[in-house]
């Protein structure tokens, strides 16, 4: 061992899903949105000029802030960007778990969120969810630190009610809850009204799924002024200049277009519902889904198995070899195309395996 190794921090990544360089492979293991940015992105990007490169982009990111603050009915004190969720995220957890106590998450979510806790040193625990991968209130009214959880979860797919996040921040009155809403879009209902209620909830987004922009890196989360507050007061110790100016422009322009993020948000919700329906009839079972994937094992091929055979046809999905899970695979929704090759493919592995 070099001597300078002794004072290298020790980490164990979060591992994101492949991100393979064939453009022929069908893409359905990162939750990415099969549909183009909004058309006003592009044309900026055709047009864009690179004189503003030389300057340094708006630490403040005011532009984008107000944009989102007014889409959502808030005063722009209340919003902080960042370089995706997963910034926002990380500067939350630096801002708002610096306590003694436990933070607490479920067993089965995002995996970043360790990642984040044992970077940072926060204590934490992870909840297990109930036998069929419904997270229980009841299960969150112990003394902690801090919680956050994704709404609808992920890679559960389930959406979880307004009254189960309402329930969570009236019994925990002095720990910041974060609900991470990256897939709401897709149908559920935002906690955002319990903004005017509670000021210890944070609510995250991101631009990375309904809005067709994860190469981007924007995200955002939502709060009440002092929290955002704090949250600018970390990210200002650590990079002033997060987003770039393209990205805070592209921005803009995505969230101008509701009408278009709307319509691609429905083709996407009902691309899913028809999903889980052909794949029932291929025999797979899994969650209601209020995201832009399904979650979903088969009756009787083990999910490790379909993975590889799905890999060999050039079907890229989610797997995790982990315990209650090991058998599910988490499919991203892609285009109706995609999907008909994805369910070609499934129906050849089943019947291989048949004969
Ligand atoms: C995708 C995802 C994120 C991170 O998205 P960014 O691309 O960093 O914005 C955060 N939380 C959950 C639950 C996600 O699925």
């Amino acid at each position: 061992m070099k001597e300078w190794m002794k004072n290298v921090r020790n980490v164990t990544p979060y591992v994101a899903g492949e991100q393979p360089a064939d453009k022929n492979i069908i893409k359905l293991n990162t939750n990415e949105n099969p549909y183009p940015p909004a058309p006003a992105v592009r044309e900026l990007l055709n047009g864009f000029d690179t004189d503003i490169l030389r300057k340094y982009p708006d630490p403040d990111i005011k532009d984008l802030c107000a944009e989102l603050a007014a889409y959502h009915g808030l005063s722009s004190d209340r919003v902080f960007c960042g370089v995706g969720s997963d910034d926002v995220i990380s500067v939350a957890f630096l801002t708002f778990f610096a306590g003694k106590k436990k933070v607490l998450f479920p067993d089965v979510t995002y995996a970043f969120y360790p990642v984040w806790a044992q970077l940072y040193g926060i204590p934490y625990e992870e909840i297990p969810l109930k036998e069929d991968f419904r997270i229980d209130a009841a299960d969150y009214r112990r003394e902690n630190g801090g919680i956050i959880i994704p709404n609808p979860n992920a890679p559960t797919s389930i959406l979880e009610g307004i009254e189960f996040v309402e329930d969570i921040l009236k019994h925990n009155p002095s720990s910041m809850v974060m609900i991470d809403e990256a897939y709401i879009d897709f149908g559920g209902k935002s906690v955002l009204p319990l903004l005017e209620k509670y000021d210890n909830l944070l609510v995250i987004r991101t631009f990375s799924k309904s809005r067709s922009m994860a190469g981007m890196r924007i995200g955002y989360c939502m709060g009440c002024k002092e929290a955002i507050a704090a949250m600018n007061s970390i990210k200002a110790s650590i990079n002033s200049y997060t987003l770039s100016q393209i990205a805070i422009s592209a921005g803009v322009l995505s969230v101008k277009d509701d009408a278009y993020f709307k319509e691609q948000c429905g083709r996407i919700v009902k691309t899913r519902d028809e999903a889980l329906k052909t794949l029932a009839g291929l025999g797979f079972t899994g969650p209601e889904s209020a995201a832009n994937f399904v979650f979903v094992k088969h009756e009787s091929l083990p999910g490790d198995y379909i993975f590889e055979e799905l890999k060999k046809r050039r079907i890229f999905v989610r797997h995790w070899n982990k315990p209650r899970i090991a058998d599910y695979l988490r499919i991203t929704i892609g285009s109706d195309e995609e999907m008909k090759r994805l369910y070609e493919a499934l129906n050849d592995i089943i019947q291989s395996e048949r004969k």
